[in-house]
This record gives C-alpha cells, structure tokens and sequence, in this order.
C-alpha cells in the first residue's frame, strides 16, 4: 500500500464510487478520459470503483496511471460454498488496493449489519487491501439528536479487533445518508464536527497515533462547487464521491480541489 502520511500530514484521498453504472466499455473509457484530465501534479491519492465486472478490464485500462482500484463490496469468506459472492481473494487477484465496505446502500438495501461490516474491513485488511468504511446516520436520527451516537456504534463494531499493522491501512468514510446522492451536502462545519468526534472516538479507543494518522473521507454530495469548502476542514482527509465521479471533467475538478 501507499503510505497514507506525507510527512506530518494526511494525504488527501478521492475515491470515486461509480456504483451500479457503466459497462465495462464505458468504465475503460472514463478511465482514458481521467488519465487524459486529472492534474499532472496532487497530493491527493486517486480512487476508482467500478462494478465487479469492470474491475479487471479497469485495472488493465488504468496501467501507467497512479490511480488506484477499488471495489465496491466484498464477503468476508475467501473461498467455499457462497453461490453468488465475491471474496477478497478474488478482489486482490483482480489487483483491487482498497475496497469500500458498509456503504449506507449496503446497510439499507442489503440489510448488513455492523458485525457484518466489521467482518468484511478484516477481511479486506488480512488479504492486503485497504477498506473504506463507511459509517453515516439517518436524517431521522440526524433530527432525534443520535447523529454522533449511530457513528460511533458503526466505528466501534467495524475497527475492533485491528491490530496497528492492519489499522494503519483502514480508511473511513463519513456519509450522512441524507447527504447521499441527494444534492444536499453537510455543511462544512458540521462534516468537521463529525470528523473530529470520529478522530476522538478513536483517539480513545486505539491511542492518539492510530487517530492521528486515520483517514477520514466525506462523502454526500461533493461536487466542483463544495468540494474545497468540505476538503479544506482539518479533520476531512478526502472525499467518497458518488455522482460527480461518473464525469471526468467533475471528478477531475475535485481531485483539484484537493490540492
Ligand atoms: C456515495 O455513493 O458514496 C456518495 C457519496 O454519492 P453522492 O456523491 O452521489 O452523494
């Protein structure tokens, strides 16, 4: 893995989740189209995440260019009788670096639990990869005042257990489910609040080193027109972007911002 500390800093990571679009054709040609537009010079470490299918021919298509693959999801297992699952054995075959694990969607429409969760983070980590785990409230637990308290519960079940090898690879990503793919973003200072009680939770439970050199990502909304606004907060390390990572000219303008 890329060392995830430049000097005293966090390198900026911007992932972009290409959900359930694109065929592989058109997945290789976005792919072309951001080694032609992403900045010569960033800071920032750059993510793509196709579907499953897309993975190899991505990976193929993205050689000479420093981004990085990822996938979408995983099951924990490695290999056995689970007709119809992907393990990490295979998403590390197919040269996948991260792999993005308890997306809202994920817990919403697939009913995976916080122990499911925590199990495909390990899983990811003990193959050599690095997981993107995302934690995130509802607007209804937003508004009832337990935005803080649903983010620690995902946090906790998701990073116990790392050993610091492991935990320095780990990545999280806070997404407020009302902020995804709904045009309304947190605002800046809010996504700051939830990031630097992120970092406090885990300062306390794994050590103030562990919690200072974490990567925390946002994600809900990025665009162009926010997207320095959000990444220029001190405890924001990045962004997961949904929408505008399906365009090159937007996702390309973000990892901009990153600076
Ligand atoms: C996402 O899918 O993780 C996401 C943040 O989507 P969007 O950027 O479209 O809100």
């Amino acid at each position: 893995m890329t060392p995830n500390v430049m000097g005293a800093q966090r390198r900026p990571l911007i992932a972009g989740n290409w959900k359930l679009f694109k065929t592989v054709a058109e997945s290789c040609a976005l792919v072309q189209e951001l080694k032609a537009q992403l900045p010569a010079v960033t800071r920032a470490e750059v993510v793509v995440a196709p579907v499953f299918t897309a993975l190899a021919s991505v990976r193929a298509a993205l050689a000479g260019s420093s981004v990085r693959l990822s996938a979408q999801n995983v099951y924990w297992e490695a290999q056995g009788a689970f007709t119809g699952e992907v393990g990490p054995l295979q998403l590390r075959d197919v040269g996948c670096d991260y792999v993005i694990v308890g997306h809202s969607e994920r817990r919403q429409l697939f009913g995976e639990s916080d122990a499911d969760v925590g199990r495909k983070a390990r899983a990811v980590l003990a193959h050599g990869m690095a997981p993107i785990v995302c934690v995130g409230e509802t607007l209804a637990e937003r508004e009832a005042g337990k935005a803080e308290a649903v983010v620690v519960r995902q946090l906790v079940a998701a990073l116990a257990g790392m050993t610091d090898a492991e935990f320095a690879n780990a990545v999280v990503a806070y997404e407020p489910i009302w902020a995804i793919g709904t045009g309304k973003n947190a605002a800046p200072s809010d996504a700051q609040h939830m990031h630097a009680a992120i970092r406090g939770c885990v300062a306390s439970a794994h050590g103030q080193s562990r919690a200072a050199s974490l990567r925390v990502l946002y994600g809900g909304s990025v665009k162009p027109d926010n997207a320095a606004a959000l990444l220029g907060q001190s405890d924001v390390d990045g962004a997961l972007v949904g929408g505008a990572s399906l365009a090159a000219g937007s996702f390309c303008a973000i990892v901009a911002a990153a600076g």
